[in-house]
């Protein structure tokens, strides 16, 4: 189905759609799917339609399991206005959501505190996203320790990280990881070239600087067409939003 398109309020009907696949391939696979989202112009044809920022959150799951203020990753809070959205892959074949929240809440996710380092010892993001599940652990409002040490990374993202276990769908990790994204663009009013892998914030005294990460979305290490098609599923969720009333 194709809807008159945002960029277009003249009513011109435009080839893009805010039609958006919730789940998985309708055919062909993994790679035709890919392929459609590579190319927008193509247009996205299955259910999925306009939809309220609400309604895109419960599609999400989303669920929170806050580290406790003052322990751990939060042990030093800084606040934050968020700019950006970082998307990292967890590259930890054997945890879920539920497991990385676990081990947050826990403070089990150490790293060396150094000065132009790790800043408090521990790693802290804000939201981890499986195929069942989105689970928050830091305020948006809350800086992390995720992306690039004391870098823009780190002051001013939002990070969330995509599992990659044992018998986790990887397609629909990504579909409620974009839909996330959406929701939070759209509520922090974040531009989508403000959405942005790890890879994009270097981190200074690493070789290579700019990490591998998130390593599944990436072509040789670097963003390609496997990023550009998850920005295109993100955009295709936010537009669903953009379409409503
Ligand atoms: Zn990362």
């Amino acid at each position: 189905m194709k809807g008159i398109c945002w960029l277009f309020p003249l009513g011109v009907l435009c080839l893009c759609s805010w039609q958006c696949h919730p789940l998985g391939p309708p055919d062909g696979g993994p790679d035709r799917w890919n392929q459609r989202y590579a190319n927008p112009a193509a247009g996205a044809t299955a259910p999925g339609g306009s939809v309220s920022a609400g309604g895109l959150l419960r599609e999400v799951r989303l669920r929170s399991e806050l580290v406790a203020r003052g322990s751990h990753g939060r042990k030093v809070v800084r606040p934050m206005t968020p700019r950006y959205i970082t998307i990292h892959s967890t590259e930890n074949k054997d945890a879920g959501a539920a497991r990385h929240a676990l081990a947050l809440k826990r403070g089990t996710l150490r790293s060396g505190k150094h000065p132009g380092g790790n800043r408090i010892g521990y790693l802290i993001w804000h939201f981890t996203v499986d195929d069942g599940v989105a689970i928050q652990h830091l305020p948006i409002g809350e800086q992390g320790e995720h992306a690039d040490f004391d870098g823009p990374g780190n002051r001013y993202s939002i990070g969330i990280e995509m599992c990659e276990h044992r018998g986790n769908n990887w397609q629909a990790t990504l579909d409620r990881s974009a839909k996330l994204t959406a929701y939070l663009m759209y509520r922090n009013h974040i531009p989508l070239r403000n959405v942005v892998p790890h890879y994009h914030w270097p981190r200074r005294g690493k070789h290579p600087p700019n990490k591998n990460c998130p390593h599944l979305l990436l072509d040789h290490g670097r963003p390609g067409a496997k990023w550009r098609a998850f920005l295109n599923r993100v955009d295709c969720h936010y537009r669903r939003i953009a379409a409503t009333p």
